[in-house]
């Protein structure tokens, strides 16, 4: 079956991982190989070759050429370019959405739901491209007029994680082509194939189209080159998405040559159900947050801090949900699954030492707690664990993983702190039926987080909206509002049409 999903994407099972651009893929074999595994069987489902340094070279200096015609190539034109890519991607979403689910392991709905999200931001973007407004302002000068532009800023560097393999690409590369930049792509080595097969996808679209190359696309076998795109000071903005830790390396190397980032890392969410919550919303936005893409997405929720008038009843009802969700566990091709594999036996060994540390803090596993021995693949139960701190070092870090700890509180000042006093500031979410609570929640001294909610869970943000968030979780904003701008370079302009010069603070010149 992978085969048949590869093939209809055009991928062989030998494969290069270097777009070059010029509809030329790269020849190289001996720069190392990536051999992608299908989590739900352990099976190795393609050979991706690695790039190397003098492809990288290769395509730097491509895309500096495809940049000079590019920026000046008209913003509503450039946004046709990013509509045909829309297009495409609507045509290839079933295939694509499948290759997804095959080598991230997230299910087929899931799967398709991310290429819709890269639909989604194309559109956004198509409209985006006639609306880069700066702000015309009042000069204090007379005969003078100030306004300001943004024009491309250049070679946008994308580095994902396994997790969303394309659509947070997407996310970037959409808006930056309709911003007038270039964008290079290294993806996470667990998930080349997505790459691939987006890449060949878009770029089939612009060749049709008669457009440049705008997205190009190398493989790293090691670090070293994902390195040296860092460092690289030919590249403007380096867009990271992926854990703290590397994130945090990222950030200042980029900081050390003057460059911009954009940080995407990881959260660790809560949502707090207060006495007067609508469980028949809280429940599902519950289990779909904390187990959805078993517990594998940045937003996922980890945390959940319920009133202790309502604690011992809303954990009754989570554990049967949970025991509903166990039968549905499995291969994440089939539509009958609701939980897929996490996407390594590192996750797996991830997943069951958090829950040990659990334990050893006094946590009791309410349920789940253990990894499925009785297949192949990487399986493991949803868990739910009580009995621990907010304070408690496996509560405060970002396990990659369905685990969700839930902790009881008296009230919602006490419960907010603690959402709050975690390094990270992602995603967090409210279930309540008091306005007042909802209020202080959203209001300054509430949430921390870069994304809020009330009586909606903290995972499936929509395009429309900036998607980031504080703290350890980098402080980037991508997709809606106008996150564009961070794809661009903002210049202030004054014109003085009068006859005279009037200089800064009055000074006069008698020249
Ligand atoms: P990761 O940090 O292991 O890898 C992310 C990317 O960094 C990969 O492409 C990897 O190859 C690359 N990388 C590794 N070493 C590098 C180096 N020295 N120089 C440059 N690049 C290097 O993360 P992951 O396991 O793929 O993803 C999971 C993490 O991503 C979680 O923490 C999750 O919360 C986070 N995440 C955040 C968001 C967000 O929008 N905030 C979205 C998705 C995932």
């Amino acid at each position: 079956m992978s085969h048949a999903i590869l093939k209809s994407l055009g991928i062989g099972t030998e494969h290069s991982g270097t777009y070059l651009g010029q509809g030329e893929w790269s020849e190289t074999t001996d720069a190392g190989a990536l051999q992608p595994v299908n989590p739900a069987t352990g099976e190795v489902i393609a050979t991706v070759h690695a790039s190397s340094a003098a492809d990288y070279e290769t395509i730097v200096k491509r895309a500096q050429e495809a940049f000079k015609v590019w920026r000046t190539t008209p913003a509503p034109q450039r946004g046709e370019a990013v509509r045909l890519c829309g297009e495409a991607l609507r045509k290839h979403k079933d295939a694509l959405g499948s290759l997804v689910a095959l080598e991230m392991g997230k299910i087929k709905p899931e799967g398709d739901g991310e290429v819709q999200e890269m639909i989604d931001i194309a559109d956004f973007a198509v409209g985006q491209s006639r609306m880069l407004y700066g702000y015309t302002m009042h000069s204090e000068r007379p005969g003078h007029r100030m306004y300001e532009q943004y024009h491309p800023l250049g070679i946008v560097g994308i580095i994902s994680a396994f997790n969303f393999p394309v659509a947070v690409w997407a996310w970037n590369a959409m808006l930056a082509a309709a911003c007038g930049d270039i964008c290079i792509w290294k993806p996470s080595p667990k998930t080349p194939l997505s790459a691939i097969a987006a890449i060949k996808i878009c770029n089939e679209a612009l060749k049709n189209g008669g457009y440049p190359d705008l997205f190009f696309l190398f493989n790293d076998a090691g670090s070293d080159l994902a390195q040296a795109f860092v460092d690289d000071r030919r590249i403007p903005l380096i867009s990271f998405t992926g854990s703290t830790k590397v994130g945090r390396m990222v950030g200042e190397r980029v900081a050390q040559r003057m460059g911009r980032s954009l940080l995407e890392l990881g959260g660790n969410n809560a949502i707090i159900l207060d006495e007067t919550a609508d469980l028949k919303l809280a429940v599902p936005g519950i289990v779909f947050g904390a187990v959805g893409t078993a517990g594998q997405r940045c937003t996922s929720t980890r945390r959940l801090f319920v009133h202790e008038s309502i604690h011992d009843s809303v954990l009754d009802t989570l554990v049967k949900a949970y025991k509903q969700v166990e039968g549905k566990i499995g291969d994440p091709t089939l539509a009958t699954t609701l939980m897929g594999p996490l996407n390594s036996q590192d996750a797996v060994k991830g997943y069951l030492a958090a829950i040990e540390k659990a334990k050893a803090a006094g946590g009791t596993v309410a349920t789940g707690g253990a990894a499925l021995t009785d297949r192949k693949g990487n399986f493991v139960l949803p868990t739910i664990i009580t009995g621990l701190k907010n304070a408690d070092e496996v509560v405060q870090t970002e396990t990659f993983a369905p685990i969700l700890y839930v902790m009881k509180f008296k009230d919602l000042d006490e419960a907010i702190a603690a959402q709050n006093d975690v390094p990270q500031g992602l995603s967090s979410a409210i279930f309540t039926q008091n306005l007042k609570s909802a209020e202080k929640y959203l209001s300054a001294a509430g949430s921390d987080c870069g994304i809020a909610n009330v009586n909606i869970g903290t995972s499936g943000a929509e395009i429309g909206g900036a998607f980031g968030g504080e703290k350890e979780t980098g402080g980037g904003r991508e997709s809606g509002s106008d996150a564009w701008k961070v794809y661009m370079r903002r210049q202030t302009n004054t014109i003085n049409y009068s006859d005279s010069l009037p200089l800064a603070q009055g000074i006069k010149f008698d020249l």
